[in-house]
């Protein structure tokens, strides 16, 4: 039995779901399952941890909350993969994720797979599966040598507890001659969840019209509990921030159900969203490629789609 490393994303003792997805795929593989988390909050994992199948949880103390600094991740990844010594890294291809990663892979000549939708780990033997030229192809990737690190984008793995029982281990790292100092985060205005962990998200584009129509998304999603997200056409009309945007060049999302309204499909925002289990998408041209990719489609007009979907949604859900 080998030992595979899980990086564990929070925030202030908060696990992130995808975290849990990957101690799951670590756990189900019957190797040893260690863990790591960083700053404020990451000892209080402990319990979360062992029931999702991790035997140990180092909970890393270096700072004062668990701000992000590339510099002092990449130093204290490094020290506690050479401390642990697992042949496989798992780790979110969350931002976070997909800054950190490449720089420890370099660091330490590991293999690396990053960003990706599909894992199989038998014994050592680690295969995933990446989405390639803005997910219009995907790739089977194996991984070779002693170290292999992969980075899975969310909502791409179940998740299940088990009995396990996990140690904590604290470690207090006192890093020294940074050249990289966090002095501020400031936080964006929106306390709702994050496009990138959301299970449900309400897309709209450019075929709202009008941006007071986005209220209408609002209120779909709220009866959902849905995020709102947008296309790029209404980012850069100034619709809506940037932080909304979905596709290529906006935000990757995986989430278990994506309605798009008004969108029309085109290959960049179906870049950042094709990987959605379940696909609506709601426009009135019969022929929008958004269609091609669907899983339901509704051909009409959002005015009168979009209320009567979320009156419906009301009376089911209450
Ligand atoms: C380098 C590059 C990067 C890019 N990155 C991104 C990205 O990250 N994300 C992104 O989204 N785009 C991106 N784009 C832009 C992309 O090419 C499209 O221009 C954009 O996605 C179109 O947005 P849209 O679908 O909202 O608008 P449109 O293409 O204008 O589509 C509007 C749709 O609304 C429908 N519609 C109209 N009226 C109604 C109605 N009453 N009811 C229902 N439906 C209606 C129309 O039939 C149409 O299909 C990028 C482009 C480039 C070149």
């Amino acid at each position: 039995m080998g030992k595979i490393l899980v990086f564990i994303e929070h925030q202030n003792g908060q696990i992130k779901r995808s975290s849990l997805e990957l101690l799951t795929a670590a756990s189900a593989s019957k190797n040893v399952v260690v863990a790591f988390a960083i700053g404020q909050g990451s000892a209080q994992l402990k319990d979360v941890v062992g029931k999702h199948g991790g035997s140990e949880l180092f909970s890393i103390n270096a700072t004062a909350d668990s701000s992000y600094n590339p510099e002092l991740y990449t130093l204290i990844a490094t020290d506690i993969i050479k401390k642990t010594n697992p042949f496989l890294v798992l780790a979110g291809a969350s931002a976070l994720g997909k800054d950190l990663w490449p720089r420890v892979s370099a660091r330490l000549d590991s293999a690396l797979a990053t960003d990706c939708i599909g894992l199989s780990i038998n014994g050592e033997s680690v295969e995933a599966r990446r989405p390639v030229y803005s997910g219009k192809c995907f790739a089977r990737v194996g991984l070779d040598g002693a170290l292999k690190i992969v980075t899975m984008r969310p909502n791409q793995l179940p998740v299940q507890e088990t009995s396990a029982s996990c140690q904590l281990q604290d470690l207090s790292i006192q890093p020294g001659g940074l050249k990289t100092i966090l002095e501020q985060v400031v936080k964006g205005a929106s306390e709702k969840l994050d496009l990138t962990e959301a299970n449900i998200i309400v897309s709209g584009g450019r075929g709202l019209k009008d941006p007071a129509n986005f209220k209408l998304l609002e209120n779909l999603a709220e009866v959902l509990g849905a995020t709102v997200g947008a296309s790029r056409a209404v980012v850069d009309a100034g619709w809506v921030p940037h932080e909304m945007q979905v596709g290529q060049t906006g935000k990757t999302v995986a989430p278990s159900l994506y309605i798009a309204v008004g969108i029309s499909g085109a290959i960049q925002h179906l870049a950042g969203m094709s990987g959605s289990k379940v696909i609506v998408a709601i426009n009135n041209d019969a022929n929008a490629p958004i269609f091609q990719k669907a899983t339901y489609g509704i051909v009409g007009d959002f005015a009168e789609i979009i209320p009567a979907l979320t009156e419906e949604f009301r009376k089911v859900l209450k």
